[in-house]
């Protein structure tokens, strides 16, 4: 690239950035109204929630989208549980006109959730949710135990890997382990990530169901007195512990986390980690020997790859005959980076979550789908805040086609990657699903009938 497109690229981002500098940073009710009047995905997002039941298919369950709960929180915490929508328009309609500052996503339910009183009232008391995406909920202050640089709801790109671990964990063992492929991952807008399973098969699982896969995921047994947070037990590792474990866990803790949050770089912090040892002695002989090379020439950057060779070689030296020292070198990098979930959340169909594409009223940034196939590079620094969009509206001026604001905007490249690489091929999926389904039934009346 030569010299001249570079002054100019450069020139062109700071204008953009003038010109985003004219919208300032907030979050509003004015600024929301323009967002969900210009830039909110009313088609890709009930697409999505319909499963291709909006279609004219006769395998089509018309009343399917209908059962849907949304709930909305307005300004001022006014929270409206149970709003149902027939048809993108009005929902749209809905949206434009009560402003939610939160959308939630709740389950499908047996009946219209709006008409839930009629129904009881009628003596059939049938109300309860019949199918939900598998969810899970990542927050990222669960971790405050094994982050130096920041606490609760903040988080800065030293920590967020911790989040990037998640995802490739998850990720991969939802689709490997099973068999699951219509995987959702999304920003929860300031602390964490939310990951919605789609599939058919997924949205049809029992609560017991759901308890069973969130207990598979469960290795960390958090809490403030327990000593050893993971104890992995047993002659061998589960294939997934193991898989994960050389996979995502040992690198990212070895290459990311030992430096960027200085594990080792204070007697505190070496202390929280001897404690994770389970034989006295050789937690004294580190200790010792760190006492030692605190006064040595190591300098600040190679302190924590020092100390932690030095805790590897000493547990694998074959020296002590404790049991389970050796697997104690991969219980405590499980403890600094195995995923920890909100097992509530996962286990129980009728848990709200909030829905993609919603601001943060924190952070003022769009809750934006994550490719999970390139998920280090997701950077929630970057993400578009409310302001940012409002600014690029107002560079690239009023168009008569509003339909598709979006497209000028930073939003784009979001919306287009939920479109197709999650949005598409769900859709072709449940279309499979219904046509193989409708042809199935049919079959089976015609059998009736001929009997
Ligand atoms: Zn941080």
């Amino acid at each position: 690239m030569g010299d001249e497109r570079v002054e100019a690229m450069e020139i062109d981002g700071q204008q953009r950035q003038e010109v985003a500098a004219a919208v300032p940073d907030g979050f509003n009710a004015d600024y929301l109204r323009i967002y969900y009047g210009k830039l909110f995905p009313y088609g890709d997002f009930f697409k999505w929630l319909s499963y291709g039941n909006d279609a004219k298919h006769p395998g089509c369950d018309q009343s399917y989208i209908g059962r849907r709960e949304l709930s909305f929180t307005l300004e001022n915490d006014i929270y409206l549980r149970f709003q149902s929508f027939d048809s993108a328009a009005e929902l749209e309609t809905s949206i434009k006109e009560k402003c939610p500052f939160k959308i939630d996503i709740g389950p499908v339910y047996s009946v219209d959730p709006a008409k839930r009183h009629a129904y009881a009232q009628s003596g059939n008391n049938v109300f309860v949710p019949v199918e939900r995406e598998l969810i899970f909920d990542i927050d990222i202050s669960d971790y405050d135990d094994v982050r130096y640089c920041c606490s609760g709801a903040d988080t800065c790109l030293d920590c967020w890997p911790l989040m990037t671990i998640v995802i490739k964990i998850l990720d991969t063992s939802l689709r490997g382990d099973f068999g699951f492929n219509h995987i959702l991952w999304v920003y929860s807008g300031r602390r964490g990530v939310h990951c919605w399973v789609c599939d058919s098969r997924a949205r049809k699982l029992s609560n017991e169901q759901r308890s069973a896969i969130a207990d598979y995921f469960r290795v960390y047994k958090g809490g403030e007195n327990s000593l050893k947070k993971v104890p992995l037990t047993g002659p061998v590792l589960h294939p997934f512990l193991a898989r994960s474990y050389t996979d995502v866990l040992k690198c990212f803790f070895e290459d990311k986390l030992l430096h960027s949050q200085q594990l080792f770089a204070s007697e505190e912090r070496c202390q929280k980690i001897l404690e994770l040892i389970p034989d006295e002695n050789v937690a004294s002989e580190l200790h010792d020997k760190w006492q030692g090379n605190r006064r040595s020439s190591i300098s600040k950057e190679d302190v924590n790859a020092t100390r932690w060779e030095q805790l590897k070689t000493t547990l694998q030296s074959g020296k002590y005959k404790t049991q389970g020292l050796r697997r104690c070198v991969e219980e405590i990098v499980f403890s600094y980076t195995y995923p920890r979930l909100d097992m509530e959340v996962s286990k129980h169909m009728n848990h709200l979550l909030k829905a993609p594409f919603c601001i943060h009223p924190k952070t003022g940034r769009v809750c934006v789908p994550i490719d999970p196939n390139n998920c280090e590079d997701f950077d929630p620094t970057a993400v578009p805040t409310l302001s940012q969009l409002l600014g690029e509206l107002n560079a690239a001026g009023m168009h008569i086609d509003s339909e598709n604001d979006w497209e000028r905007t930073s939003l784009e490249k979001h919306i287009r990657f939920f479109r197709t690489s999650f949005l598409q091929p769900m859709l072709k999926a449940c279309k499979e699903e219904l046509e193989t389904a409708y042809s199935a039934k049919l079959q089976q009346s015609k059998n009736t009938l001929s009997w």
